[in-house]
């Protein structure tokens, strides 16, 4: 791992600074208050972005889907499937929790397929993990990993 200057970083500098970043981007826990102003209607779940994982085209061998065994470029990472049978198939990602989070950090989620609640009252991470800290999640260390870069 190397700092913004080139310098490598030891496990342990690189855990220290991922949880400075997470403390700075991801507010608080707030899945009880966001479950119930959902369910009052206060807070509308048509706000919500991302509420099915885009197809992401990151598999590019093997090149057949699993479902129509047709060849492609490209195709989902996670189910091996083509684009129109990903479309086809999809379920809406399973929220587990919702996490205040920072205006600019939202927007990375976003670009990485998580779903986001924004509306007049702040802006939620539907976190699709439970159980660990964030800061373990895969997503958030990626992101971590692409500014540092
Ligand atoms: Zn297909």
């Amino acid at each position: 791992m190397k700092t913004k200057g080139g310098e490598v970083m030891t496990i342990q500098e690189r855990e220290d600074a991922l949880g400075k970043f997470v403390e700075r981007e991801i507010y608080v826990c707030q899945s009880a208050l966001v479950e119930e102003a959902l369910k009052k209607q206060i807070f509308s779940i048509d706000d919500l972005e991302n509420k099915y994982r885009p197809f992401d085209g990151r598999l590019i061998t093997p090149n057949v889907c699993v479902r129509c065994q047709g060849e492609f470029i490209c195709l989902d990472s996670e189910t091996g499937e083509c684009e129109s049978c990903f479309e086809d198939h999809q379920e809406p990602q399973d929220i587990y929790e919702w996490w205040l989070v920072s205006p600019w950090f939202s927007k990375r989620l976003l670009m990485e397929g998580e779903p986001i609640l924004d509306n007049d009252y702040g802006i939620w991470w539907g976190r699709c993990t439970t159980g660990q800290a964030t800061s373990m999640d895969y997503v958030i260390q990626k992101i971590y990993d692409d500014i540092m870069q």
